[in-house]
């Protein structure tokens, strides 16, 4: 591979670069780079005086027919090895090899998704559940992004609604726009009954955050943040909690 890169390099400048005259100066300029740099000199002049033809890779196209494939790893190398054959039979065979005249029939390997192709793919939503009775849809805050005020916009993990579970959330004073955040093991929808019952009941309130919102303007919106999973632990629900006071810090997560 090392060994290869005095020969890209100067293969992709002679392929950019179209005025001779400035081709011969960057040329010059990469093989003293390349000098500069160790590589061995035998090396460096015997790709810098190799001839390289633009456009090569076009022409080589034109030589083959792609039979694209997805690799996935899952899939045993047997049934690759298959496919490989049956290409060379019908490009060898007497009653098919015509088809191709002087072409080559070759596979392409597609890379198959990564986690972040994936993440990068698909838009997650918060929704409301729409349960009939359910206190919690008409104040969550629905979309494919999460806009808090003045913070930065982050998108969801996952879809999410009133009743999901392992959830850090965050609570939007809609007086003021002060925010809380917090975390439940329990339906989302659950955790902000007990918010609405001590933010109408200040007395019982062992929050700050319900004093607050009680005095402020007793409403607040939910927010939900992040989906910890379905096996997340109180000290991993802990842990992202912090990450997320740390990242918004938020000013109504103060003790009474
Ligand atoms: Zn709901
Ligand atoms: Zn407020």
């Amino acid at each position: 591979m090392k060994r290869n890169i005095p020969y890209i390099l100067f293969k992709r400048l002679d392929d950019i670069v179209s005025n001779p005259i400035r081709k011969k100066f960057r040329k010059e300029e990469l093989k003293q780079r390349l000098l500069d740099h160790y590589y061995p000199k035998k090396l460096v002049i015997d790709a810098y005086m190799k001839k390289y033809t633009i456009n090569n890779d076009t022409k080589s196209c034109d030589r083959v027919y792609a039979l694209p494939l997805t690799y996935n790893s899952s899939i045993q190398s047997k049934t690759y090895n298959n496919i490989r054959a049956s290409i060379h039979n019908l490009t060898n065979h007497t009653n098919t090899k015509d088809i191709f005249q002087n072409k080559r029939l070759v596979i392409a390997y597609k890379r198959n998704y990564s986690l972040l192709s994936f993440l990068k793919q698909y838009n997650f939503y918060i929704n409301k559940c729409n349960e009939p009775r359910c206190k919690t849809c008409p104040i969550i805050q629905c979309g494919p992004l999460i806009k808090l005020p003045g913070r930065k916009v982050i998108k969801p993990n996952i879809s999410m609604n009133c009743k999901t579970e392992h959830t850090i959330y965050c609570l939007l004073c809609t007086g003021c726009e002060k925010i809380y955040i917090g975390r439940t093991n329990i339906p989302l929808r659950q955790r902000i009954t007990l918010h609405r019952q001590q933010t109408l009941n200040p007395q019982y309130a062992i929050l700050y955050a319900n004093k607050h919102f009680h005095s402020c303007n007793t409403n607040f919106k939910v927010v939900p943040l992040f989906y910890a999973g379905a096996h997340s632990t109180t000290s991993m629900l802990n842990f992202i909690e912090s990450y997320f006071i740390r990242l918004f810090i938020p000013e109504l997560n103060s003790s009474l």
